[in-house]
């Protein structure tokens, strides 16, 4: 039997449509500012997209552009610049930036109810604490609404996920802990990751190597969720050997149209709450 696919994209546009209609109902459209530093091509087009995206539902972008040898003291007194301005809702510092600027001290300079993408140690704590945080990182936060449409209660569920990074594999590993999952994250140095996959309910693979998990990694009717983005032969592909896993999971999302898409919606939805929230109707 083949597996339910989970799709991202209509779910996304579902998204979006909703905040179309918020944001037409307020007086000014929020607004989100992105500092883009130096030219790298992935940063080039995620930027174009959330761009893109955001101007299709009438939610204002300004971009920042910044040559690559910006100093860090430079890029701190921009950021500090947007947190003073009012008209500025949603801060966003693309990533990655030039090696020689300190990426935390930057981050951590975001005032937390402006960082939109939820990367503030304000923000990263809170979920820890299983409280709730001004914002959630985009990509695990559209991760869980992706597995909450196949799988409502996670309580004891067993996750296994793939990639330890601090915008995608720790936070989500929070998030899915705080709503009672066992939850195993594994990376690069972890042994022998298939034996753990094979027991998982649901499997996360956020780690960036090409149709990694096979038909053999998963068992029967499980969940599988592919954050990566990869270059197979002039196409893009996942982390999960889609083909192989088809007929054995219980649901998959593809690879483009699932995470891709959710993680742009939600950053959009985290600048209308940066809205609301800053002018107290939230
Ligand atoms: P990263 O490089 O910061 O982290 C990768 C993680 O995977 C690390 O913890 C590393 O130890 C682990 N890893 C690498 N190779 C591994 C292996 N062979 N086995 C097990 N673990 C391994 O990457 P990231 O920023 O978290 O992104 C991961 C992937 O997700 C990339 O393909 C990226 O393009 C994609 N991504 C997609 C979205 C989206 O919206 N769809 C958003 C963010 C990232």
């Amino acid at each position: 039997m083949s597996a339910t696919l989970i799709n991202g994209k209509n779910l996304a546009e579902q998204i979006k449509n909703n905040l179309a209609q918020q944001i037409a109902a307020l007086q000014t459209p929020p607004q989100l500012d992105i500092v883009l530093v130096g030219h790298d091509d992935a940063s080039e087009i995620y930027v174009r997209n959330k761009i893109k995206a955001a101007e299709h539902i009438n939610l204002k972008t300004v971009l920042h552009r910044f040559d690559e040898n910006i100093t860090e003291n430079e890029l701190s007194a921009m950021v500090e610049k947007l947190n003073a301005d009012k008209n500025v809702n949603g801060i966003i510092v693309q990533l990655p930036l030039p090696p020689h600027i300190d990426t935390h001290r930057i981050i951590n300079l975001i005032e937390p109810k402006k960082d939109v993408d939820g990367f503030h140690p304000y923000n990263t704590g809170l979920l820890q604490n299983n409280q709730v945080p001004y914002f959630i990182a985009a990509t695990p936060l559209g991760v869980m609404r992706l597995i909450q449409t196949v799988c409502p209660n996670l309580s004891g569920k067993n996750v296994v996920i793939i990639g330890a990074s601090l915008i995608v594999g720790r936070p989500l590993a929070t998030l899915l802990l705080n709503q009672e999952c066992t939850v195993t994250i594994t990376h690069i140095h972890t042994k022998n990751i298939k034996e753990l996959t094979q027991k998982a309910d649901i499997v996360v693979a956020a780690c960036g190597v090409a149709n990694l998990v096979k038909a053999d990694w998963i068992k029967s009717g499980a969940v599988l969720i592919d954050v990566g983005i990869n270059r197979c032969n002039g196409k893009i592909c996942g982390d999960i050997d889609f083909a192989s896993v088809q007929d054995k999971a219980g649901a998959i999302t593809p690879v483009p149209g699932g995470v891709g898409p959710m993680t742009i919606a939600m950053l959009l939805e985290n600048t209308v709450n940066a809205y609301l929230l800053q002018n107290q109707k939230k």
